[in-house]
């Protein structure tokens, strides 16, 4: 499903001199630096190159047309004090929640932020270029599930929006990722019987896992919804080659129902909340449940999705296609967006 960018006939009044406001998500960079205090050498081992990863990963968020980009706040040096940081310049990973709570534990050296996503990058990384804690319901209580590690000298473009896929509550496509416009993903039986010798896990067979995903005899979308998709695995190795042009599809990167599910991870999450600059609220007037504002239990009006999300500036109402009979008056900035079809208002 091609992201459509808002399509929308409302007769709205804005009040404020934005019109396409866009949702910031900050992050916070952070190098563990050796015990001589030199930091990882690689790829991401300076300022330039961590900010082009970032524009690369908001080129693909661009193109996922929801109106969010990654904005980077700081890049910082851990070194040691006040405890031993160097031991997670190469880090294992029963270390990896371990740097969480130590870092918590010592924001100040850790720049450990409550307002931006923690990324780390490190020497090593248990044989992973990157992790990231995938959040839970219970994680508001302290427990470790917000960090994300790269490793310095990895190479795969897409580990970027991957990992920070991951933080934002996006599962594998070979896992049960929550999403119904994902189909199964075949790539799951490489893990089952993963012979291969070279590339990693489910990187080295590139040939099986291809022919098992053609057996499915999937329509054109939901295969490629799984092949290009950021989340599964074909891109990684070149199995698919690189996830951009010539190789381009226009269902690339995420589906509509992981977008929607990575949008409302950032209002479902405490932990989440600071470190996105607004929200998106959903609109669906053929929903018949209690309303929330999420995705899977939007507002039916696009009035009382209104009043929720312009209660604070820069905030997006994402609406469901079809037309809301309605007449409104906007007195507050909001974004309406339109990402399955064509929404109209006061027709
Ligand atoms: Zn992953």
């Amino acid at each position: 499903m091609k992201s459509k960018l808002l399509s929308l006939l409302a007769a709205a009044a804005f009040c404020a001199p934005f019109a396409a406001q866009e949702i910031d998500v900050y992050v916070s960079v952070k190098w563990v630096l050796n015990s001589a205090g030199n930091r990882p050498l690689g790829l991401w081992d300076n300022e330039a190159a961590v900010q082009s990863a970032i524009e690369q990963t908001n080129q693909y968020a661009e193109r996922m047309g929801r109106g969010y980009r990654y904005v980077v706040i700081e890049m910082e040096n851990v070194s040691h004090a006040p405890t031993s940081s160097w031991q997670y310049f190469d880090l294992y990973f029963d270390e990896f929640k371990l740097l969480e709570s130590t870092a918590k534990a010592n924001a100040a050296a850790y720049f450990w932020r409550t307002n931006a996503v923690n990324i780390y990058i490190v020497n090593s990384c248990d044989n992973s270029g990157g992790l990231a804690a995938i959040p839970s319901a219970s994680s508001c209580s302290g427990s470790q599930e917000e960090i994300v590690v790269f490793k310095v000298g990895m190479t795969p473009e897409l580990l970027w929006p991957h990992e920070l896929g991951h933080h934002f509550s996006m599962i594998h496509t070979f896992d049960d990722d929550g999403c119904a416009d994902t189909k199964f993903d075949p790539e799951l039986s490489c893990v089952a019987d993963f012979s291969c010798t070279t590339g990693g896990n489910l990187e080295c067979c590139c040939s099986t896992k291809l022919t098992l995903l053609n057996a499915q005899n999937y329509s054109a979308t939901d295969k490629n919804n799984l092949l290009y998709n950021v989340m599964s695995y074909y891109g990684a190795n070149d199995c698919v080659g690189p996830i951009q042009p010539p190789h381009d599809w226009s269902s690339i990167l995420m589906t509509s129902d992981q977008l929607d599910r990575w949008s409302d991870a950032t209002r479902k999450y405490c932990q989440l909340n600071g470190e996105v600059s607004g929200y998106t609220y959903f609109v669906d007037k053929t929903f018949g449940g209690t309303s929330t504002g999420y995705s899977t239990s939007p507002y039916k009006t696009v009035q009382s999705g209104y009043q929720v999300a312009s209660a604070s500036p820069g905030n997006i109402l994402n609406l469901r296609p079809g037309n809301y009979a309605e007449t409104l008056t906007f007195t507050a900035p909001v974004t309406l967006r339109a990402s399955r079809g064509n929404a109209t208002i006061g027709q």
